[in-house]
């Protein structure tokens, strides 16, 4: 059996693969069976934060598993302590954090305290959820919920979980609150929404109201946390200071980790939440050290460089590309090319793939860009040679 008929045979084929067979990887080049090399802007979709093969990480995670792998969250775990510790320090508030295995969950954890906090705090239960459309939390009963877009609702899988309005545009949400309405959760930069960005004054507004009327902010930086945006998060970039926000894409380099933080920190006691495997030690141990070298090339400059380099990079393929993309959408190292339609933007995926790049698909026409935050300049050269060769072609 090949192993594309091994694949097809056991595994349920809840996605729509492809079969290129990637067997290792150093910093941002991946390599497949056969020795072909890709120049990765994709890392995963934005987990790789730093890098494949990267050595400090593996170290940290090879010398952690030697030790102790897992005990229960019953237990003490002194590296989840100290990542909480060190999550805490990079927002500059006083912060409690959470740990899942992933940003569903991490989402799941916020929604729970959210309903806990408008169970404990009014006299009247407030549990209604305000989302926005085009967004994207999750896929497990709730957070799929909370998603704003139909197709992730079909008839099958109803009955849906109850309290979660889906508002088209930011500006609507302050008529949509009601006297249920206990809190409202957005991404700033809609990652499969086609990298759209939120408008800084629009966000900063509605912070503000929401403040006002004790209705919590929650917002969803699975994928734009942890150093993407160039700043740990991109609420700092918008200036704001949620009530809850969840991580979990980047946070462990790629091995599997979530977390919700938030400054509430007497709303959860004990037995109110709960995970068996969330922030264990060979997670934690990841997190720690994949937070230590994002730090590191943030203090240094290298992360702020390499995000201009990247962009003056993309400005190019949009100056010789006016036919086939608009313009440039997103931050930091999470960035579009909105194409003009969705042909040229799924011609762009496979052209460019076959040149030996991987990027990813956001919306219906934003061909998406999420390279690890440790990639050089060296390797964005090479991708971008590639990629404007396989432009020559579509
Ligand atoms: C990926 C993503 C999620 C879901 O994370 P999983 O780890 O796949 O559960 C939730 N929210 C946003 C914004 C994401 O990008």
């Amino acid at each position: 059996m090949t192993l594309e008929e091994l694949d097809k045979k056991y595994v349920l084929q809840t996605y729509a693969r492809d079969y290129t067979n990637f067997t290792h990887g150093t910093g941002s080049t991946l390599y497949d069976e056969n020795g072909k090399d890709y120049i990765d802007f994709a890392s995963g979709i934005g987990v790789n934060s730093v890098g494949h093969g990267n050595e400090k990480l593996a170290n940290a995670v090879c010398e952690q598993a030697k030790k102790i792998i897992h005990i229960s969250n019953l237990q003490v775990i002194e590296p989840q302590a100290k990542l909480a510790q060190k999550i805490s320090e990079l927002y500059g508030e006083d912060v409690g954090v959470f740990f899942s295995n992933s940003g569903a969950e991490a989402n799941e954890g916020a929604i729970k305290l959210a309903r806990k906090y408008g169970e404990i705090k009014f006299d009247k239960k407030r549990y209604k959820i305000i989302t926005l459309e085009n967004s994207f939390h999750g896929r497990t009963l709730a957070t799929v919920k909370a998603t704003g877009q139909d197709s992730f609702h079909p008839s099958c899988f109803a009955p849906y979980i109850e309290g979660f309005s889906c508002i088209q545009s930011l500006k609507d949400i302050e008529n949509a609150i009601d006297d249920e309405t206990v809190a409202v959760m957005i991404e700033l930069i809609k990652g499969e929404g086609g990298v759209a960005e939120l408008p800084h004054d629009e966000v900063e507004h509605l912070a503000k109201v929401l403040k006002e009327k004790d209705i919590l902010l929650i917002v969803d930086e699975v994928q734009t946390g942890v150093f993407r945006s160039g700043e740990f998060l991109v609420s700092q970039v918008y200036g704001i200071k949620p009530d809850i926000i969840t991580l979990a894409k980047g946070l462990g380099g790629g091995v599997p980790i979530g977390a919700v933080v938030t400054p509430h920190k007497d709303i959860f006691v004990a037995g109110d939440h709960g995970s068996t495997f969330g922030g264990n030690y060979l997670s934690t141990a990841a997190g720690n050290a994949t937070l230590d070298i994002l730090e590191n090339i943030k203090k240094d400059g290298q992360l702020d460089a390499t995000i201009v380099y990247f962009e003056e990079k993309l400005k190019e393929v949009i100056k010789a590309n006016q036919d086939k993309f608009d313009s440039i959408t997103g931050i930091g190292f999470m960035r579009g090319l909105k194409a003009k339609n969705s042909d040229i933007q799924i011609k762009t995926i496979k052209q460019v793939m076959k040149e030996g790049v991987i990027v990813l698909k956001s919306g219906n026409n934003t061909v998406r860009f999420l390279p690890s935050l440790t990639i050089t300049k060296d390797e964005i050269n090479e991708g971008f040679a590639r990629l404007n060769k396989a432009l020559e072609n579509i």
